[in-house]
Formats: C-alpha cells, structure tokens, sequence
C-alpha cells in the first residue's frame, strides 16, 4: 500500500511539469485524473519548444482551467532558435492559457547549446516577456553568474520571473531573492545528498516568493513510498505533495501552510483562475 501523505484542507498546484513528453503519450487522462485525486488544482505545463508549446497550448484546451501552460524555447534547444521565433512565440503566448514565457535562460552543464547561442535565445525571450508583460519561467544550471547578470539588467523591464526547479544554495538563492524574484522547488529537495543546500536555504524563501512543482517526468521525489504513486519509472504531478512535505520538514512549517501558501503565489504568479479577456468570450459553438 502506497502510503497516503497527511489529509490537507488544501489543494496544491504544480507550477512545472513537462505533460507534453513522450512518455506522457500513451496515458495522460490517467495521469492527470491520479494529479486530481491527490489533490492538485492546477498543472502549469512547461513549453519547452515550438513544438512542445504548441502541444501543451492544445493539451491545455482539452483541460480548461485546470492546466496551463508556458511558452518558450529551452536553453537546450536554443542553437535552433531562428529569426522566426519571436513572432511566432509571441503568437503563442496570446493564447489565454499561456501564463508565461519559458522555459527560458542558461544551462552551462551540458551546453547542447553553445553559450552564446542561449544568451541569443534568452535574450530574445526577455525581451518578449518585456513587450508583453507576463513572468518568466526560466531554467539555470552552472550559469549562475552569467545569468544573474543579464537578469539583473532586465530586471527593472520584467513584470515577475521564477528560477524553476532551483538546485543552487543559499548565497545564490539570495542572489535571486534579491532581484525580487520567484523560486521554484521540486523533487530535489527530497534528496538528502544531492538536494542539501537546498534543504539547508528553502526555510529562508519567503512564502510569497516560494512554489512547488514536480519537472515530471524527471526528477521524483525519493521520499516516496514504494510502491510509488506514479507509475512507470516516470514522475507524475501526483507525487507533488512529496515536495511540499520536505519543504514543511526542512523549514519547520505545517505541511498543509507550505501547501496553502505555495498554491497561493503560484495562484498570483500566473494568474490562475483569472480568465485571461479572451476567455470571457462566449464560447464557439
Ligand atoms: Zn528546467
């Protein structure tokens, strides 16, 4: 028996999960109907790609007002990005469940993509972000210093950002508070070897700036009980509570208040269950 985590009055919301993956394609109505029974009001889907953010923007059709999604090309991907992309990106993100641009920013770990082809990329996203106004989503790995630079820069233009799926430690956790922006945890907290500075600096996140989110299928949390909730050797947005159980234990707070608070920002963040204008609408019949 799996064992359930403790009954909250709350319900949670996963501001990143990559639903769009592959191996979400054979099973995802079962996915997302095991995110519901744990109690997850909202997914926020992670765009990671034309491709991917054109996928996720009709898989957010399919489940009005309960996922949503991001628009954006990963550092990863950013070797490819090309002289249409703004335009086309920016066609996407008028889309009403578009609730930021990413998944965006810089990743010097693996570079499969040159450094100065993800600050191109980056740069541009930033800068539809400042025409448009919603946050940014956005991804750092090994390029702290780099990235904090141009944010700092852009900083002042930028409506909201968050760092998703933080795995920094505490200096550069303040580094990023200090330039008022949003951190994302996940699974990794969860893991007592590779997730320590983090579990050492999450109780110093102030609740309006702290969200959860599970980065499925990557990434589960190691807490979990066998046999896990999610199937498949992938993760589900199902495990999100996993996270905000060791946010709770590693900044002495109730599971149920990390939860409340945690949906509350993400609530704010990207503005779920406002209905963007264009969803005031009457619906096409
Ligand atoms: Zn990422």
């Amino acid at each position: 028996m799996t064992q359930p985590l403790a009954q909250t009055l709350h319900a949670s919301i996963d501001i990143g999960a990559n639903l769009t993956h592959a191996r979400f394609a054979k099973d995802l109505a079962q996915v997302i109907s095991r995110a519901q029974q744990a109690h997850i009001s909202h997914i926020v889907v992670t765009g990671t790609s034309i491709a991917e953010s054109t996928a996720a923007i009709a898989l957010c059709q399919q489940y009005p007002h309960y996922l949503y999604c991001t628009a954006g090309i990963h550092p990863h991907d950013a070797s490819q990005f090309d002289a249409h992309n703004y335009e086309q990106l920016k066609q996407l993100a008028s889309q009403p469940c578009v609730r930021a641009i990413g998944e965006t920013g810089l990743d010097f770990n693996r570079n499969f993509s040159s450094p100065q082809q993800q600050i191109h990329a980056f740069e541009q996203q930033i800068a539809l972000a400042i025409e448009l106004q919603p946050p940014l989503f956005l991804h750092e790995r090994d390029a702290h210093e780099k990235q904090l630079d141009i944010l700092k820069y852009y900083r002042p233009q930028l409506v909201n950002a968050v760092i998703h799926c933080f795995t920094g430690d505490k200096q550069q956790c303040f580094n990023y508070l200090d330039l008022d922006l949003h951190i994302g945890v996940t699974g990794w907290i969860c893991d007592e070897q590779r997730g320590q500075a983090l579990r050492e600096c999450v109780a110093a996140i102030p609740p309006h700036r702290l969200m959860i989110e599970t980065d499925a299928p990557y990434l589960s949390p190691k807490t979990q009980p066998k046999p896990k909730l999610a199937r498949k050797g992938r993760n589900e947005p199902c495990t999100l509570n996993y996270v905000a159980e060791a946010v709770a234990r590693c900044s002495q707070r109730e599971i149920d208040e990390v939860i409340q608070q945690t949906a509350a920002t993400s609530r704010l963040f990207f503005g779920l269950g406002l209905q963007a204008k264009a969803e005031a609408k009457p619906l096409r019949t």
